[in-house]
């Protein structure tokens, strides 16, 4: 069905040309095209063991996985969940649950057994793959239709499966499956625009569409080459390290070092011994890399792209990065779960690079078209003038899992992607984002749902309603704080709300304050006006 697009609205189009994308293919497809060449070149460096896999291991360790998720009974559609840090596994398990034709949802493993329980039953998960110190967390999801998988050894107890299972494998009896482009390979959960989290369908046909944006053709994008060892210290259960920091080296066929968790010695260690080219962070650990006091003990001279993403990058930060690593291009991107996710990327990182501007967030991916909305009229906006971004293209998600409303407000009939994000595109095409429209709360890039924790906040006897909004904080950028109306008669203390609250969530989604108020600001129909509550921060009026 041909897309129409008003007269009036304004486009905004990479400065790159467009390229030939191979989104046919499916992603595993798409990934392992053209690397006979590399087979012997390392792959995954585990960042841990030092263990090298090379392209030709990695290739065969996946088609073991997914002939081995078949002999589970893992059939296609079906999901699998990892509950992992990052390690090999985990892109063995992805990639071969892709061949499989199956689907992955990934969880942050520090969830609480009940933010997990929540992801594993709406994405109805087949199989939980984990650590043994995260296996008490899941135990109680298996049953008949849900198996328990850990990938180190002993297996906990007896019904928890251990992961040589899947790699032992024979890699020629992958079963024959039948991909379309339109089927669903990844399902990271994401609260978007409004709401709890929501499964967000990202399919073959999106992810080849958005890695090939980033790194494909003549001038990519994000220029990665076969020689880049690429660090993947980003947690992979989210979009922006799988995606742009995986996948895309994968296709680059660079060396990927995957470390288990960030810890700013190691990382420095890690960075100098495996002579780090490529490092994508978020701004957390520029921040920490930046401050670092010891850091010209360690040779860092091999790095030459470093780029943020995930949250924003201040312009005083990004200023002392520019100082301290004066031969490195430092730059910005900017996504979200919902588009795939990468919406613009700075063309500091070209091949053949262009002048970009500080504060910048880049210029929209190829292939994709950006326009910039007013959100009272909807109206497409003239350059300078800050809007709701909104994208298009064959990057975005499919929709939210079992949810067309959500579905329905979020994209529009007309195939745009509305991002609840406020920005301006400047005379050079480079995006800037000044706001945000939307709830969701960034605690050093993790996503924070306010209305996960306001219905929790209501189940206390205690509380009779609550709003959660985002405060600004120095070291996490943002974190959340609760506007509650106790009970009649109820003294219920600030103290006790964030206890009862931090109980029952991970440690980002903890309440930082609490302020009580008569009755919460509510539109005629019930919405909160969140506005209202933030301007009450903003002027220091929230006691
Ligand atoms: P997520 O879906 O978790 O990736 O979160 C997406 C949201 O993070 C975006 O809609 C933005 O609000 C924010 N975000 C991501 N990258 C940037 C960036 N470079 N600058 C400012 N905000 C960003």
């Amino acid at each position: 069905m041909a897309i129409e697009t008003p007269q009036s609205d304004i486009i905004y189009r990479s400065k790159l040309p467009d390229i030939p994308i191979p989104n046919h293919l499916p992603l595993h497809s798409y990934i392992f095209q053209n690397k006979s060449h590399l087979s012997s070149k390392p792959c995954i460096i585990n960042g841990t063991t030092g263990e090298i896999h090379t392209y030709a291991d990695v290739e065969l360790t996946a088609r073991k996985v997914a002939s081995g998720l078949n002999k589970l009974g893992i059939k296609q559609g079906d999901v699998v969940m990892l509950l992992l840090p990052n390690t090999p596994e985990f892109v063995f398990t992805f990639l071969g649950a892709s061949f499989r034709g199956a689907m992955t949802t990934a969880a942050n493993p520090f969830f609480t057994p009940a933010e997990i329980a929540k992801q594993a039953k709406a994405s109805k998960a087949k199989l939980i793959i984990t650590l043994a110190i995260y296996y008490d967390k899941v135990k109680e999801l298996s049953c008949d239709e849900v198996k328990l998988m850990c990938i180190d050894s002993p297996p906990p107890d007896s019904s928890c499966l251990h992961f040589s299972e899947l790699t032992q494998s024979n890699e020629d009896d992958v079963p024959e499956v039948d991909i379309s482009p339109n089927d669903v390979v990844l399902l990271p959960y994401s609260s978007g625009t409004t709401g709890l989290p929501k499964g967000v369908m990202l399919t073959h046909k999106g992810l080849v569409t958005s890695v090939s944006q980033q790194v494909d053709g003549e001038n990519p994008n994000l220029y990665y080459n076969s020689d880049d060892v690429v660090l993947c210290v980003l947690p992979l259960f989210h979009i922006y390290s799988l995606n742009s920091v995986l996948l895309c080296g994968l296709r680059a066929g660079a060396a990927i070092l995957v470390m288990q968790k960030f810890e700013i010695v190691s990382l420095l260690e890690l960075m100098q011994k495996h002579r780090v080219s490529v490092a994508p962070v978020a701004p957390p650990i520029v921040l920490a890399i930046a401050k670092f006091p010891d850091l010209d003990k360690y040779d860092l001279g091999s790095i030459r792209v470093l780029k943020s993403g995930g949250a924003p990058l201040g312009k005083e930060l990004e200023d002392t990065v520019r100082a301290k690593f004066p031969s490195v291009t430092l730059g910005q991107g900017y996504g979200m779960t919902e588009a795939g996710p990468v919406l613009t990327m700075s063309l500091a990182f070209a091949k053949e690079p262009f002048e970009v501007k500080p504060g910048g967030c880049g210029t929209v991916v190829r292939n994709a078209e950006m326009k910039i909305v007013d959100p009272e009229t909807g109206a497409s906006l003239p350059r300078n003038q800050p809007g709701e971004i909104c994208i298009r293209g064959h990057q975005i998600m499919k929709g939210y899992l079992n949810d067309p409303e959500a579905t329905s407000t979020t994209i529009d009939k007309e195939g745009w992607l509305h991002t609840g994000d406020i920005g301006f595109i400047d005379d050079d095409e480079e995006l800037f984002i000044v706001d945000r429209l939307k709830e969701i709360i960034k605690y050093k890039g993790f996503q924070v749902a306010p209305a996960e924790l306001e219905a929790l906040l209501v189940t206390h006897p205690n509380i009779s309603d609550a709003a959660v909004v985002s405060m600004k904080h120095d070291a996490a950028g943002e974190v959340p704080v609760a506007f509650v109306v106790r009970s009649n008669g109820s003294q219920i203390t600030e103290d006790e709300i964030k206890q009862f609250i931090s109980k029952q969530v991970i440690y980002y989604k903890r309440i930082n304050r609490v302020f009580f108020i008569e009755a919460i600001p509510k539109s005629p129909s019930g919405k909160i006006l969140r506005k209202e509550l933030r301007a009450k921060l903003a002027a220091g009026s929230a006691n």
